[in-house]
């Protein structure tokens, strides 16, 4: 009987020595092949020169090092450049790298799909299929890595890590832990705390548990001031209504001084841009330590919404920034090759029969617009 082979890019640290020390190895040498893989972009144990012959050949047995493949790769006019990254025969996922003067941005993905539907993103007409490994979130750092020739503390192109593509991280807690701790871990992408962010629909309970384990910046999809409109765009909003998702921002914040919690907003014409929206979104700010990031809506095929207008966008934002509530507003990036925020899509073998009811809404309204 032989026994499948372990992925390396499963472990994090702790992981690996406790590995290694499963084989009788000791803990540095966990180090050194660490830093083959994430410094060096190795997968190959005979190449690992430093590692004796006797111990390459015991891993070369027991394990390997896979990351997930490219099935597709493409800049956009600005620079951006998105991978469409196989995980299993049927399922891929997108990821995003966004060039900037100073830092280099990679959006990581942490499921294939998404179960929690918010009406305002592409991911969600989707459906879900399952969770991302360890090895499938960090293996999407690494490919990017790889490509931009980034070697940690000395070559830095990538700077920072958002888990903010397709699905919800805090759904795949401990694999999304496990790859998180890889991205700082100064054996791996040696990226700072604040450098690596969390970007979650609320989910309360795990919003808590993370605070326990992790130090990394937080963001939230809040996308309404309010709970009836939030509850219609982000349905994950009805059990978990807003003062419960700020109490629960506000005791992530308490555990880290001179933190800030980054609230998501996407702009979308004439639902959640009013001014009243505003105001009631400064009264919310007031109760944290936190940012707004407005987002232009980037529309998809078949979705009922708009992006806001310019005027409209700038005219909320200075009713925030009059407030004294720090705001910006994003960039629109890459959406020549559909990699702008909420755009990415993927290939998923939908297990929700969301995609289904997706096109048939669609047909529907293009059967009464007929
Ligand atoms: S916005 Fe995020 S949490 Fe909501 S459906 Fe899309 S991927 Fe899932």
């Amino acid at each position: 009987m032989t026994t499948a082979k372990v992925n390396l890019l499963d472990y994090d640290r702790k992981g690996l020595r406790d590995l290694f020390a499963q084989l009788g190895e000791k803990p540095y040498r966990a180090d050194q092949v660490m830093k083959w893989i994430y410094h060096r972009h190795v997968t190959d144990f005979a190449q690992m020169t430093d590692v004796g012959k006797a111990l390459r050949e015991k891993l070369a047995a027991a394990s390997e090092i896979v990351p997930p493949k490219t099935l597709f790769e493409k800049q956009a006019a600005d620079g951006t450049y998105k991978w469409l990254l196989g995980m299993d025969g049927s399922n891929a996922i997108e990821s995003v790298f966004i060039p900037e003067t100073s830092r280099g941005t990679l959006c990581v993905s942490s499921q294939v799909g998404c179960g929690l539907n918010c009406q305002f993103c592409s991911t969600a007409t989707q459906g879900f299929n399952r969770n991302l490994s360890a090895a499938e979130i960090i293996g999407q750092v690494w490919v990017a890595a790889k490509h931009l020739g980034n070697v940690p503390h000395h070559q830095r192109k990538l700077t920072n890590v958002v888990m903010m593509g397709m699905g919800e991280p805090l759904l795949n807690f401990d694999n999304v832990v496990a790859a998180m701790s890889v991205m700082r871990d100064d054996l791996g992408f040696g990226l700072a705390n604040k450098r690596v962010t969390l970007s979650t629909a609320g989910l309360v309970p795990m919003i808590d548990k993370l605070s326990e384990s992790s130090d990394v910046s937080l963001a939230v999809s809040l996308h309404a001031p309010n709970d009836e409109l939030r509850t219609e765009l982000v349905p994950l909003n009805k059990k978990y209504p807003i003062k419960e998702l700020l109490d629960a921002c506000g005791r992530y914040a308490a555990r880290r001084p001179r933190t800030t919690i980054t609230f998501e907003y996407t702009m979308l014409k004439g639902v959640n841009d009013q001014p009243e929206h505003a105001r009631q979104l400064v009264k919310l700010m007031r109760k944290v330590p936190s940012k707004v990031n407005l987002i232009p809506f980037n529309p998809f095929h078949g979705t009922r919404f708009e992006r806001s207008e310019e005027s409209v966008i700038r005219a909320f934002q200075k009713i925030l920034l009059d407030a004294n509530v720090l705001t910006m507003v994003r960039r629109t990036r890459g959406d020549d090759i559909d990699a702008a925020c909420g755009q990415l899509k993927g290939q998923v073998t939908d297990r929700t029969r969301r995609q289904a009811e997706f096109r048939r809404k669609l047909e529907q309204g293009v059967a009464d617009a007929a």
